[in-house]
């Protein structure tokens, strides 16, 4: 799949002067439910409306969804409200069902990504629509397989395509409940810049109190879109509780939210800026904790040292270390000298962090 100009047409079709906004429940849990956040989700800038209706959960014995009843609740929603309806679909039955219940936008959940045969199965039972048709990031944090489930529905002819980032695993625990690992969305973007991307900070942060600075920062990286997980009561959703805000709190987040998209030339400039800076900022973010992480690794060092009593300075194996990484920088475009000056000041900060540990 090339970059097509065509990918953004019916983003543009919607001619919003903001984000996209994708808001509703986790899950679909009563009609009444369903009813009451569209109404109040209609007074917002959300444009569509979301709820899961087949919930793919990681043990059984949760709340699995309320199946295709919820269909024709949406349904509903869709004609009291005028809301585009969108549901996740995980197999080809999803699919017909939701074609038949003329859902807007089918969506691909992160457990349905990973798998070629299962995307190939939907991309089949979707051929040809032109319903949108959005792929959530596999689960881990593999770019090649999220671009493989796009390019089998871009091979099926659908063309209203969408990408949508809600982070991935970890076995670490971290802040987020999904790592962000923007690099990823960044590089999904550099290839196919005209393809939609929307992010879903829910899914990412697992918390209510981090989902605006994950927003501000897709935006900052020049997101199309934000998927938002929306419930009237949500410490009393069947799922995703934690993570869940009200419509009045997406309101007033969308008033908060620094929207960059303008079309101006200065402001296009200001945009691209914008753009290029956060992604500098995401790297040296990432740089810092690496550096953390090394250092960490030095202290283990430091102590084995201590207990066998071997000195801190073992000239050898730090000459072999420089050597590799001259070699490695000129690969990367970075001069000899500043890859020594880089590497000496690490290498410093180890021997500081070890005589630490000797001497602690
Ligand atoms: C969801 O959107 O509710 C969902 C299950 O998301 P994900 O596939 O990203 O886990
Ligand atoms: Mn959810």
């Amino acid at each position: 799949m090339e970059n097509k100009k065509e990918l953004r047409g019916w983003l543009n079709d919607f001619g919003l002067s903001h984000p996209l906004v994708i808001g509703g429940p986790c899950s679909a849990e009563t009609e009444e439910q369903v009813l009451k956040i569209a109404h109040e989700l209609k007074d917002t800038d959300a444009t569509v409306l979301r709820a899961g209706i087949w919930k793919p959960r990681t043990r059984p014995g949760n709340f699995e969804g309320v199946g295709a009843l919820g269909l024709k609740w949406l349904k509903r929603a869709k004609e009291e409200t005028g809301m585009l309806i969108s549901t996740e679909v995980a197999n080809s039955n999803h699919v017909d069902l939701a074609l038949e219940h003329d859902v807007d936008i089918l969506w691909i959940g992160a457990r349905t990504t990973v798998s070629p045969f299962i995307v190939q199965e939907i991309a089949d039972a979707l051929k040809g629509t032109d319903k949108i048709v959005l792929v959530k990031n596999p689960v881990n944090p593999d770019l090649p397989l999220w671009l493989g489930a796009i390019e089998r529905l871009y091979s099926a002819d659908i063309q209203k395509l969408g990408a949508i980032h809600r982070g991935f695993s970890t076995y670490e625990k971290t802040r987020y409940r999904n790592n962000p690992n923007w690099q990823i969305p960044i590089e999904l973007q550099n290839r196919f810049p005209d393809l939609p991307l929307i992010c879903d900070p829910s899914h990412i942060a697992g918390r209510r109190d981090i989902i605006f600075d994950i927003c501000q920062t897709a935006l900052d990286l020049n997101f199309d879109g934000l998927m938002v997980e929306t419930h009237y009561d949500p410490d009393n959703a069947w799922s995703d509780a934690k993570q869940q805000i009200t419509p009045s709190t997406l309101i007033q987040m969308m008033v908060d939210l620094k929207i960059r998209k303008s079309t101006d030339t200065e402001a296009d400039y200001r945009n691209a800026l914008n753009t290029l800076r956060t992604q500098i900022d995401v790297l040296d973010h990432q740089l810092i904790e690496t550096l953390g992480r090394r250092m960490k690794i030095a202290d283990g060092i430091g102590e084995l040292k201590r207990d066998k009593n071997v000195a801190i300075l073992q000239s050898r194996r730090w000459n072999e270390i420089l050597g590799k990484m001259i070699l490695e920088g000129e690969e990367n475009n970075l001069s000899e000298e500043f890859v020594l000056k880089v590497f000496k000041a690490i290498h410093q900060e180890s021997i500081n962090h070890q005589k630490k540990i000797i001497n602690a």
